[in-house]
């Protein structure tokens, strides 16, 4: 059994190389390699229909487009964020020389707890950062009332919830501004590349303008922009694989329900089901193992599964306020953020991709089963 090939936590989808050939050899012909090409434009267009949404910028990276977004809304001082993420959340205010304020999660969604945000709040504070962690959507109600309330701006981490859908809405279309990442191992890849979700026609030029070294037109320059930009070969792979999100998703689903099915019935493993009024993405399928119901930890599940070349992922542990750069912070006491330890201790995602085969989800589960009788 152990001699089964390695399954990886996901395996980036690509479409067949043949599509692909002939935007390339466009690109060769033209020699437009960057710059807002032909394959930029297109797929700006395509993907804010795709989204449901007015205005978007492509970058080269969901990192860098966290970071110019913190300088497109000018914020400065403390932000409140979440310690339950991927480290590039918390990262994109050090950059910017914005002091991060840990504020705990929920144990529902696993999202920031409205209650601890407005807690968290000082006089210094500028605007919420918060993570749709693993494609389920935040508070957004209570976190734009909260925002209302203090004259807060709110930028959504959005990389896991590419296609997400809340009340009939992108998830994108909340807040002041939402950033997606298309890194190889998300939904939806073009190699590396992210994007901004803003609301008006000047934020969408101002923001272009900032992942441009800030030019407005040939010689003037209104801002210290970065070079951010994405190229027409990332363009060009995502229009493609617009074509088959749609599948990609249903997928996935497919994945999801099969461990759902089949993980239900073992007592010490809880996961969450589909959220109300939520479209998901199933980006990721968080489990939480109860240690006390029968003996074994996570790290011991962790293990079991690897030694079975099961590669599955503790997403996301250690949190982000135990990292080195971010663990002197006072609100990165572990005491302040009792929940998001918990789970930090507890989360274990299975592997999840359009090509897992049934059997592959058998035999994890099954794996699972043997450990913990
Ligand atoms: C992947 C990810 C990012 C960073 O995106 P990149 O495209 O890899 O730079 C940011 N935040 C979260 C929550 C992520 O998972």
């Amino acid at each position: 059994m152990s001699s089964q090939k390695p399954t990886y936590i996901t395996r980036p989808y690509l479409p067949p190389l043949e599509d692909f050939l002939p935007y390339l050899e466009q690109i060769w012909e033209s020699r437009q390699l960057t710059n807002k090409g032909p394959f930029h434009r297109q797929f700006e267009e395509k993907l804010a229909e795709f989204l449901g949404v007015n205005y978007i910028s492509l970058f080269t990276n969901g990192t860098l487009a966290l970071v110019t977004a913190l300088q497109a809304l000018r914020i400065t001082g403390e932000v409140i964020t979440t310690p339950f993420s991927f480290v590039a959340t918390t990262h994109s205010l050090w950059w910017n020389n914005i002091e991060p304020v840990f504020a705990d999660i929920e144990p529902e969604t696993f999202t920031l707890d409205p209650y601890k945000i407005e807690a968290a709040i000082t006089p210094k504070t500028t605007a919420i950062l918060p993570v749709h962690v693993y494609g389920n959507p935040c508070k957004v109600k209570e976190i734009e009332d909260i925002a209302k309330r203090h004259g807060l701006k709110v930028l959504y981490d959005a990389a896991h919830t590419f296609g997400a859908r809340y009340k009939g809405k992108s998830i994108c279309s909340f807040g002041d501004m939402s950033i997606l990442s298309f890194h190889a191992t998300k939904v939806f890849n073009t190699f590396e590349g992210g994007a901004i979700v803003s609301h008006s026609k000047e934020m969408k030029e101002h923001i272009d303008n900032l992942k441009n070294f800030g030019f407005r037109g040939e010689t003037t320059v209104v801002a210290p922009g970065i070079n951010a930009k994405m190229n027409e070969f990332q363009a060009a792979l995502g229009i493609l694989q617009l074509k088959h999100v749609d599948n990609i998703i249903a997928r996935r689903k497919k994945v999801v329900s099969l461990y759902r099915e089949k993980l239900k019935i073992i007592k010490g493993i809880t996961f969450l089901d589909d959220m109300p009024g939520v479209k998901h993405n199933y980006a990721y399928f968080p489990v939480l193992i109860n240690e006390k119901e029968h003996g074994k930890s996570r790290d011991d599940v962790y293990h079991f599964l690897r030694q079975h070349n099961i590669y599955v992922r503790r997403y996301f542990y250690p949190l982000i306020s135990r990292f080195p750069s971010y663990s002197a912070l006072e609100t990165a006491e572990p005491a302040n953020l009792l929940i998001a330890e918990q789970v930090a201790a507890k989360v274990l995602c299975l592997p999840v991709f359009p090509e897992v085969k049934e059997d592959t989800i058998e035999y994890i589960c099954n794996l699972i089963v043997d450990l913990l009788k």
